[in-house]
């Protein structure tokens, strides 16, 4: 069986990670027809939109994506392809396993922690409004007449949304999650000791969802407290459920601890389509240089196998990944961070070893 599923390069170093992985993919023995679509910077020159029609056409219709990273230009300019890409298609649940695999740079041992980031709503409702505008003037006038805050006129506001809908959902993906995969504990991470009414409504309804699920342990954290334990006993996590921003910034704190974003998968997921993503962006400096890890993408890759019902060749390629990071042969600067460049390996070089790796076990 052939499985149809959009391919988008991205911009930056996305290419060659999507390359290296699209690689690896078919060398598993599984058969795919790429539907080749592109985003971002490219799309811009292209089609003069970063986010053109037919890749969301592409995706609603092969339900399934691999995507390399896209850049967001800071401050101004188009709004991020990737935020607009997981609303449009209701992408909700972030998902993104972090595990220590033996060789990867890292003081830690024995991490194995899912971080489930709620993607849709929060304080990237992307509803913002600019200091100087007409409507920031209302919601300042607005403000000041229902709360009795003063706010000056040079203020910028962007709003964090917090909704029953959205919170129930994803609360409940993770409990789905952790009982489907076997896993003993959901601690959803807020901060509504000071956010009362937009942490405070996520918590109680996490509260009210862990109730359903009996046979999962249950626990909440303030984010900040999180962070602090995270950095000094990581073990004692399993799955985190957060709002948007904490899913973010958790995520790559969770991923310097695994041994960094080139070992970080993820992927983003609504009732009916996906699109696998690794963590990192699309670190422009490192363009068209075969030089950064692969294997965030292709661990993507094997999430993907796994959604796809591939798990023989999805535990195949994951251990054919992990053999090569415990080797420590063919592997980026990133995974060697104290070895001279000769002894380090390019993008490229890693899919050949992966590949090589898993030829011993076809
Ligand atoms: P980044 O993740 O692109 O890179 C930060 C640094 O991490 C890099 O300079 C590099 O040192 C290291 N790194 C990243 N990926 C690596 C890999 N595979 N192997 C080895 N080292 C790696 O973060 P950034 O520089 O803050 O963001 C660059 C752009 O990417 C921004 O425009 C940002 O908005 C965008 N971005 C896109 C996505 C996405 O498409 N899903 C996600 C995050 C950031």
């Amino acid at each position: 069986m052939a499985y149809h599923v959009t391919l988008i390069p991205g911009d930056g170093v996305g290419p060659e990670v999507t390359e290296a992985t699209k690689r690896v993919l078919e060398a598993t023995g599984v058969t795919f027809h790429w539907d080749l679509a592109h985003l971002g910077g490219g799309a811009q020159e292209l089609f003069g939109t970063p986010l053109p029609d037919y890749v969301f056409e592409s995706i609603r219709k092969n339900k399934v994506a691999l995507k390399g990273p896209v850049t967001t230009p800071i401050g101004s300019g188009f709004r991020s392809v990737n935020v607009a890409l997981r609303k449009e298609l209701d992408l909700y649940a972030c998902l993104r396993p972090y595990k220590i695999y033996p060789g990867a740079p890292t003081p830690f041992k024995d991490v194995d922690i899912v971080v489930v980031r709620e993607n849709t709503e929060g304080l990237y409702s992307g509803i913002e409004f600019e200091v100087g505008a007409s409507d920031t003037a209302r919601l300042i006038e607005l403000v000041g007449e229902t709360k009795e805050r003063v706010l000056g006129e040079d203020t910028s506001v962007s709003l964090k949304v917090i909704s029953r809908t959205a919170s129930q959902r994803i609360v409940k993906f993770a409990f789905d999650y952790a009982r489907a995969n076997h896993r003993k504990k959901v601690t959803a991470v807020h901060k509504a000791n000071i956010m009362k009414f937009s942490d405070g409504l996520f918590l109680a309804i996490a509260r009210e969802v862990a109730k359903e699920y009996p046979d999962i342990e249950f626990d909440n954290v303030i984010v900040d407290t999180l962070c602090m334990q995270l950095v000094r006993a990581p073990q004692q996590f399993d799955v985190l459920v957060l709002p948007n921003l904490y899913g973010d910034i958790v995520s790559e704190l969770c991923a310097g601890i695994v041994g960094g974003l080139g070992v970080a998968p993820g992927a983003n997921l609504g009732d009916d389509m996906a699109i696998f993503e690794a963590t990192h962006g699309s670190a422009p400096k490192y363009t068209g240089q075969n030089k950064v890890n692969p294997m965030a993408m292709m661990l993507s890759g094997v999430m993907m196998l796994h959604h796809l019902g591939e798990a023989k060749n999805a535990d195949r390629l994951e251990k054919a990944i992990a053999d090569v990071i415990a080797e420590g042969k063919n592997v980026t600067y990133d995974l060697k961070p104290d070895a001279p460049s000769d002894q380090v390996v390019g993008t490229s070089q890693v899919a050949d070893a992966v590949i090589e790796k898993l030829e011993e076990t076809s």
